[in-house]
């Protein structure tokens, strides 16, 4: 970092104020250049955006520079990036003069810090050495040429590099998704939760670049129900070039997603990072951005973006210590006790009646797995049912789950039902391949055979809790599965030459949690 005088009257200042909050070890505010002037986003509302949040409690000064319009002359537009710590771009745009993007390769690659936000990384198709800088690209012809797809295989616990043709740059619908934190030992990601949500924003997929010395320090799951591509794909990535520290975060389409508190402290981490090759931001507790709900952050009349998380959440009031409460309003009946209205069968052909006020399934030799599905999607919720299960069938409960096109196959996270001793009350990931959600399950005999169980399940966010009784036997973080679809009774298939066995359900309710 340089020295000069305004950084020093500017540390005076922070020094002289009462909103001394951000534990820089040095006051000096970082001395940030930021790039607009073309982007096929809001540029013009995203720039004060992402220059309050770096302002913020004095941690930088931000010059903006503006780059000519579309078809102008670029001629003009030679910023000197070496009066700056570090260059944020969020431009995406036509070239620049050759001096200029010369000078700006050999900034960086001198030592100087670089930052790309969203859109950023859809610039520059052609430009070689940016696209070494930013590590992976999106959009602008790129395809298997410009470099591999680079995806956080979970069956393999490591980054792979896929290297089969197809274009580059995807993104599915604006939803909240999970960040998960693949390299906690970064200085940018030592101080955050192991995963934490991001507020409704384009989660891009689909990559590709040279991906050369670059660390992908989080990824986030492509959910295909909501249009993304079934891989865990980077969202925030260091890359050295040269002498120089580059930091690229996906994240940020638009001022809703710039909101989010995992934006802003990404953002102010990186920033830092590359201007100066350490993080002196302190770090952030799981409870202020956290897997429950999505925060968003206050930049403009915070001193502290860290400390000041607010729930994005409509209902930030879900008691996640206690089980659901059963006497709480808004318990709505799923089964009205004599048919089958609601409901539908899907994958197998197991027989679903009704007999004296309980849905039976009865299970069918040579069938695969059957669910009797809700017609309705669900996403946040508390859900109770009674089951009683035969001795020696396996069933569950699906939630949040969805069928595949071809073929109609159940899949998605399920809540286990079986006699004990046996895994009832823990999460199965149904025809995904990934098996136990529930990773650690020391409980075996909280199911009572030959009578009805009463089970409460909760779901919000990623987080799904389940009791049997009183009895809390699962509560984890899942940032795989989808957040959103229909209810699902099972009965599993059978072995030949068994059965048959029967399950029975009754009071089925949930809870609206939104
Ligand atoms: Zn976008």
């Amino acid at each position: 970092m340089k020295f000069r005088l305004c950084t020093l009257l500017a540390a005076f200042a922070v020094l002289t104020s009462s909103t001394i909050a951000v534990a820089q070890d040095s006051a000096k505010p970082l001395n940030v250049l930021l790039i607009d002037g073309q982007n096929n986003h809001k540029w013009k509302e995203t720039t004060p955006l992402i220059q309050a949040t770096l302002e913020s409690g004095d941690f930088a000064k931000v010059t903006v520079a503006t780059a000519p319009g579309k078809g102008e002359d670029k001629a003009g537009f030679a910023p000197k990036f070496s009066d700056y710590d570090v260059v944020v771009s969020n431009y995406n745009g036509e070239a620049w003069s050759t001096e200029t993007e010369k000078a700006f390769e050999t900034y960086v690659s001198e030592g100087g810090g670089f930052v790309t936000v969203h859109a950023a990384d859809n610039s520059f198709p052609k430009w070689d050495a940016y696209n070494r800088m930013i590590g992976l690209g999106g959009w602008g012809g790129r395809n298997e040429k410009d470099g591999p797809y680079v995806r956080w295989k979970e069956d393999q616990k490591k980054f792979t590099r896929d290297m089969s043709k197809g274009g580059g740059g995807q993104h599915g619908k604006r939803v909240p998704f999970m960040m998960v934190v693949r390299d906690a030992s970064h200085p940018i990601t030592a101080g955050l939760p192991k995963s934490f949500l991001q507020v409704a924003d384009e989660l891009y997929g689909k990559l590709r670049g040279p991906a050369e010395n670059m660390n992908v320090l989080a990824t986030a799951y492509s959910n295909p129900a909501t249009g993304g591509t079934g891989e865990h794909e980077p969202i925030l990535m260091t890359i050295e070039f040269g002498k120089g520290r580059v930091f690229h975060t996906t994240l940020g389409h638009d001022v809703a997603a710039m909101n989010g508190l995992a934006f802003q402290t990404s953002l102010r981490r990186g920033t830092e990072w590359a201007a100066n090759g350490e993080v002196t931001l302190p770090a952030v507790p799981a409870a202020k951005m956290g897997s429950d709900e999505a925060a968003t952050g206050a930049p403009a009349n915070a001193s502290d973006v860290e400390g000041d998380g607010q729930s994005a959440s409509s209902n930030s009031n879900v008691n996640f210590d206690a089980a659901p409460d059963l006497k709480a309003e808004g318990w709505k009946s799923l089964f009205d006790g004599k048919s089958l209205d609601g409901w539908n069968r899907k994958n197998g052909t197991a027989k679903y009646r009704v007999e004296d006020g309980t849905i039976v399934g009865t299970t069918s030799e040579g069938s695969p797995n059957s669910f009797l599905c809700s017609n309705e999607n669900y996403d946040n919720f508390e859900l109770t049912f009674e089951v009683n299960v035969d001795e020696g069938l396996n069933s569950g409960v699906q939630i949040r789950s969805q069928s595949r096109e071809k073929g109609g196959r159940v899949y998605g996270p399920q809540v286990e039902i079986e006699s004990a001793p046996g895994e009832a009350g823990y999460i199965y990931s149904e025809a995904t391949g990934r098996g136990w959600i529930t990773k650690e399950q020391p409980i075996k005999d909280a199911y009572k055979n030959g009578k009805f169980n009463r089970y409460l399940v909760r779901a919000h966010g990623n987080r799904i809790q389940v009791w049997i009784g009183d009895q809390k036997i699962s509560d984890i973080q899942d940032p795989e599965s989808s957040t959103n679809g229909f209810l699902g009774l099972q009965v599993h298939g059978i072995k030949a030459g068994t059965g048959p066995y029967e399950v029975s359900w009754r009071d089925i309710k949930i809870r609206d949690l939104n």
